[in-house]
């Protein structure tokens, strides 16, 4: 139970990726406010099942941002963020609408960068923190349909780098962890065609579960972590390599 005593706070907790995250951190002792979007039922039984508390929160938004701080807050302030929401809105550059590019780029670009805006004044006052921002693999290296997405993915490395070196001397980690292909809602659209042609680029041959995604996070939300910051951890059965 490293994180024992500790806060955190989870956002898009209500679903995938960011539900398995919330059900780790809690399982390892943590108390955890789950941001979510319009999931009302699923968001409450996480919360209901871990403890925790149900914020719908926008990423989108300074407002939602500042939502799941004061809940924070409730409880003493967050000492471990998840920035975790994310969407996708895919297509050919060619065809990409202004509104495809914006929409991606505001939630999971702009939407970590506000998040750890709202969260650090806490973090600094308490002298110590971890933040961990999920990217993907289409940030490391791009997938074809998807340039919104992959540059907004690249840009959370990026922010995750120079975040790490200006918080680096007040006891603040931020890292980030990006996932290959992981069983969730959002690769749920994926084609049998599609699926097919992925696995067999995939050397370990299956897609992650969501839980193989939060043990990295818990990982790097406790103890054992304390001496890794500025990194992106790529979890993806090897996908890249
Ligand atoms: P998912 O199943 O589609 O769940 C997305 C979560 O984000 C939901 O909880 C959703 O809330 C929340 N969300 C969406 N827009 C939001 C907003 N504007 N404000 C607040 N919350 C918002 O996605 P997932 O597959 O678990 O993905 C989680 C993260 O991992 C994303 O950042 C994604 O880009 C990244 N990732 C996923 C994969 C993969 O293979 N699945 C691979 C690489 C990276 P509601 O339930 O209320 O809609």
């Amino acid at each position: 139970m490293e994180l024992q005593g500790k806060v955190a706070i989870v956002t898009g907790g209500s679903r995938g990726i960011g539900k398995a995250i919330a059900k780790g951190l809690a399982s390892a002792g943590a108390q955890v406010v789950i941001g979510y979007a319009s999931s009302h039922d699923e968001a409450r039984a996480v919360a209901e099942a871990i403890g925790g508390v149900a914020v719908q929160a926008n990423v989108a938004t300074a407002e939602g941002c500042d939502a799941l701080v004061n809940a924070a807050s409730e409880w003493g302030g967050a000492d471990v963020l998840v920035n975790n929401a994310g969407v996708t809105a895919d297509g050919l550059a060619l065809r990409m609408k202004d509104e495809q590019w914006d929409k991606v780029m505001n939630v999971n670009a702009g939407g970590t960068f506000r998040m750890c805006r709202a969260a650090l004044p806490a973090m600094v006052k308490k002298r110590g923190g971890s933040i961990i921002n999920i990217t993907s693999v289409s940030g490391v290296r791009g997938n074809p349909g998807q340039v919104n997405y992959s540059a907004s993915k690249a840009a959370v490395i990026a922010l995750t780098q120079s975040l790490s070196r200006e918080m680096a001397r007040r006891n603040i980690r931020v890292n980030a962890v990006a996932p290959g292909f992981i069983q969730t809602d959002m690769t749920d659209e994926l084609t049998d065609d599609q699926r097919t042609e992925l696995l067999a680029r995939i050397p370990l041959r299956r897609m992650g579960q969501p839980e193989e995604i939060a043990h990295m996070v818990r990982f790097l939300s406790g103890p054992h972590s304390e001496y890794i910051t500025g990194q992106t951890f790529i979890v993806d059965g090897g996908l890249t390599v």
